[in-house]
């Protein structure tokens, strides 16, 4: 299929053109037609499939121009997609005079955001926080919004604006049409679809699992030499761009200084930094004047750079979904990529053993130099290790991430359950039951009753606390991957969900036609 069977207005052809774009990529492929007939979406998909297109084009397409009211909003996780948002569209509406797209986010300036919202901003792009601010100020208005775009909806939730999303959604039009993208489907998820989308359709492709043209491994090595095999690992790729995550901003700040002492040409990027700085390094990569960006996840968070050949975890992220989202920086767009996970104890290769279970990625090991004998450094961790070298292929620098069991060492169970002392239900699991109050402060009976319907234990100390290294519950890893419960299942692709009946039912007829049922 090519973009000239959407029949689409020339401007957005020569916008699209100009980019050398004339195919749909999968997702924009089933999700324009879908946007186009005013329906809510919820597309699985994640940066690098051509997702902004897939929303901005048939929005973009149906804005009246003479109607100088916020017609489309876009609600964005951080400043850099919302700026990137901006930009992608902005490439297609140059050509339509009074399409104007107006970004909203913190750190810019206030008055100036002001004055663009009351020149007629056709689309809105912003972030959480500034698109609050400027609904508590009254300079932006969503009565007449018709569709309401969350993008990266998964990231927002994590970063903690629930509650800000559900306010815009409330303070929006109660007859916009919404349009969801996400990389994964929480539970969190699931709620804002079922309470504030209507007749919606999950669009999932197999671009999804793009992940698959990563060439993923990981590197295990001792806490101080990880930035000398940093260093060689950049060196021996001579990439072209290349991407560093790090878990925090102190050390995004302290590791961009050793790479440069290094001679690598790197700049930081995390959220403390003034939004200038930020625009500054973001315009520095994607010149190609620097060739390493060192970043948080929240800085780097949807950000489309060109030609990421590689990224580096230098700290193993804490959930699996910034996993998948940082290794997606790289092979965008049809492109390959190689991905690095730097651990250094026996706890991070468990959380990266969960992170190869919840993705079914294959993560091989990559030996350098470096390299720690993981018996001893196991040892050293836990005080007895589990597990042996996973495979000596002498000069091979890529084995594979599978390992056997050393042989089993009698632990104090061992012992007691030869003494006969062992009790089937380990002792601390019916004391944090019975007689503790969990974390959350619900009684005992809240507790059970939470347990009823979900793997919730109450407390995640606790659940890690009766879960030997290996073991993983199903639901736990259902939920993990994104899989609803059967209370609020969806159904799969490209069909309407059940939703909760509404009271009543009007007509919105869209620019090319199509209703939409509220
Ligand atoms: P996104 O998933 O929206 O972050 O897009 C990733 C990159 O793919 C952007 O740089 C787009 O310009 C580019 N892109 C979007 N649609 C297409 C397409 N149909 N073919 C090739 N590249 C595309």
């Amino acid at each position: 299929m090519r973009f000239a069977d959407f029949n689409l207005p020339s401007y957005i052809m020569l916008g699209l053109e100009k980019q050398g774009i004339y195919e749909p990529t999968e997702i924009q492929e089933l999700t324009i037609p879908l946007i186009r007939e005013g329906r809510d979406v919820i597309g699985k998909s994640q940066t690098g499939s051509g997702k902004t297109y897939a929303f901005a084009i048939p929005l973009i397409e149906n804005i009246d121009v003479d109607d100088r009211s916020t017609q489309v909003l876009i609600v964005c996780p951080t400043r850099e997609l919302a700026g990137q948002v901006t930009d992608e569209i902005r490439k297609l509406t140059s050509m339509r005079e009074s399409c104007k797209v107006v970004p909203i986010f913190g750190g810019s300036d206030m008055e100036r955001q002001i004055k663009a919202l009351k020149s007629g901003a056709r689309i809105v792009v912003g972030t959480p926080g500034r698109i609050i601010d400027h609904l508590n100020r009254r300079t932006l208005k969503l009565k007449n919004v018709r569709t309401v775009v969350l993008d990266e909806a998964d990231e927002m939730l994590n970063m903690g604006f629930k509650e800000d999303v559900e306010n815009i959604l409330k303070a929006s039009n109660p007859y916009r049409q919404t349009v969801m993208f996400s990389a994964t489907m929480p539970r969190a998820i699931l709620e804002i679809t079922s309470l504030y989308m209507t007749d919606s359709v999950l669009v999932e492709t197999a671009e999804t699992d793009k992940n698959a043209s990563i060439d993923q491994y990981y590197l295990n090595v001792g806490l101080r030499d990880k930035t000398p095999a940093l260093i060689d690992l950049i060196k021996d790729n001579n990439t072209s761009i290349a991407i560093v995550f790090c878990n925090t901003r102190k050390m995004v700040e302290s590791l961009t200084t050793q790479l440069v002492e290094a001679g690598i040409d790197a700049r930081g990027l995390h959220g403390e930094m003034r939004q200038s700085e930020r625009r500054k390094v973001m315009a520095s990569i994607k010149s190609g004047d620097t060739r390493v960006l060192v970043a948080t996840d929240v800085a780097a968070r949807g950000i489309d750079i060109h030609g990421v050949d590689v990224v580096y975890n230098y700290d193993i992220p804490q959930k699996t979904e910034y996993y998948t989202h940082r290794i997606g920086r790289t092979a965008r767009a049809g492109r390959t990529g190689v991905a690095y996970t730097l651990i250094n104890t026996k706890y991070q290769l468990d959380q990266l053993q969960a992170i190869h279970r919840d993705t079914d990625n294959v993560i091989g090991e990559y030996v350098c130099k470096y390299s720690v004998k993981r018996e001893a450094s196991l040892r050293a961790t836990r005080g007895g290790g589990s597990h042996t070298r996973p495979n000596e292929r002498g000069g091979d620098k890529h084995s594979s991430v599978r390992r056997d069991k050393s042989p089993h060492k009698p632990t104090r169970m061992d012992r007691y359950k030869q003494e006969g002392r062992y009790k089937s239900q380990p002792t601390y699991m019916q004391y944090d039951y019975e007689d503790r109050p969990s974390r959350r402060g619900a009684r005992r009976d809240d507790v059970r009753e939470d347990r009823k319907g979900s793997s919730y234990n109450g407390s995640d100390t606790f659940r890690r606390s009766t879960k030997r290294y290996g073991e993983y519950s199903p639901k736990t890893r259902a939920q993990s991957k994104g899989k609803s419960s059967s209370r609020d299942k969806i159904k799969t692709t490209s069909k309407p969900t059940n939703k909760k009946a509404k009271p009543t039912s009007y007509h919105i007829p869209t620019k090319s036609g199509g209703k939409r049922r509220k």
